[in-house]
């Protein structure tokens, strides 16, 4: 007991050094899970088992007041009205999340506290504090101590939406939020590239297509140019071949603080549409998920769909390293069950991660989905 006390205080320590500015990261240690996930049974445990301590916390958030926030979140202020509506959205999800993961729920079966619909997975979560198998101990001090991090990224998020907007939510169902893969369907996605030749764009090819997947890559303009004066579009259309191509913007720059975002819209939209013609997607990420509250008139007329995702590697971010970023991923496949990953291939993370995901989950009935197929029709 001593040890899981003093397991648990490092995790806070470890937490706190994380911490820039307003976020901390959070990173959970998946080796102390003590039950493999390659099996659809052995996922649903560790699913169900990550849902009731992300739900636990989710509770508990619900005593917190606006002035609490301020202070947990280290903001100015906090949009009540969002923070209650994007809480009530994840009830939701986890709630069906969990009683698809209930199916094998049986006499022996651990992580059953709830009965189907979601009130009784509501008062399930709140009472959760953990099981009395001693197995499962090490895993939960540190599970806690992650999505309580983990919650306080998204709920920073859901109080500055919609001032600032980002992938916490949508303004409408033009919007891709990444939660339309169907359960165990996940779709990954590459942001910021391409890289110069023989850079982290080839090397994450290259690590796709040895694995037999393909991927989203949203181009960013000035980078694609820079590409296509070393390359001709045809030889670049080799590079990303098989693959899925859509836009992240001219520059990296935020929506609300670009008076002319329309044009990084359409220059970068129409520079892949011209040159890689093969694996062009209508398909616009905005920077950081930031785009303006009335943009759905513009995307809708320009037939292009705003992309976010639901699941952030945090693959950018220089105090994560690459281990911590596919424990993260994992965590969060088994917490929301489905979705869209967030990668960067500008950086060597996803390298080494995604094999890793690959293999944890073999057997699990997790699908990777062929980038063609998204959105679902
Ligand atoms: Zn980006």
């Amino acid at each position: 007991m001593r040890k899981a006390v003093l397991v648990f205080l490092l995790m806070c320590l470890a937490g706190a050094a994380h911490a820039v500015g307003p976020s901390a990261v959070a990173a959970p240690d998946r080796s102390l899970w003590p039950d493999p996930v390659d099996s659809t049974a052995g996922f649903d445990r560790a699913s169900r088992a990550e849902m009731l301590v992300f739900a636990h916390e989710l509770a508990a958030s619900e005593k917190l007041t606006d002035a609490d926030l301020i202070d947990a979140l280290k903001i100015k202020q906090v949009d009540h009205a969002s923070v209650e509506a994007i809480r009530d959205m994840y009830w939701k999800r986890l709630a069906s999340g969990y009683a698809i993961a209930s199916a094998h729920c049986g006499a022996q079966e651990v992580f059953c506290p709830a009965g189907a619909d979601e009130a009784a997975f509501r008062k399930a979560a709140t009472a959760f504090v953990g099981i009395s198998d001693a197995r499962y101990q090490a895993w939960y001090q540190n599970d806690v101590t992650f999505h309580r991090v983990y919650l306080n990224e998204l709920l920073r998020l859901a109080a500055l939406f919609p001032r600032v907007s980002s992938e916490v939510s949508t303004f409408s169902d033009h919007e891709l939020s990444g939660n339309e893969p169907p359960d165990r369907h996940f779709l990954l996605t590459f942001d910021d590239g391409p890289t110069r030749a023989a850079g982290n764009t080839d090397k994450t090819l290259a690590m796709l297509r040895e694995a037999h997947l393909n991927a989203t890559f949203f181009t960013l303009g000035g980078n694609l140019q820079n590409r296509l004066q070393q390359a001709s579009p045809a030889s670049l259309g080799a590079t990303y071949a098989g693959m899925c191509v859509g836009a992240h913007g001219w520059e990296h720059k935020s929506h609300s603080s670009m008076p002319d975002w329309q044009d990084s819209v359409t220059r970068s939209i129409a520079l892949v549409h011209d040159n890689l013609p093969a694996s062009f997607v209508p398909l616009f990420r905005p920077p950081y998920g930031q785009r303006k509250s009335d943009s759905d008139a513009f995307f809708t007329d320009a037939r292009l769909r705003v992309t976010l995702w639901n699941i952030d590697s945090q693959d950018w971010n220089n105090k994560v390293d690459a281990e911590q970023v596919k424990q993260r991923v994992l965590a969060l496949m088994l917490l929301w069950r489905h979705g869209v990953i967030l990668f960067h291939d500008i950086h060597p993370k996803a390298q080494v991660a995604v094999p890793w995901l690959l293999q944890q989950t073999t057997g699990s009935g997790v699908t990777w989905l062929d980038c063609h197929a998204y959105p679902p029709a």
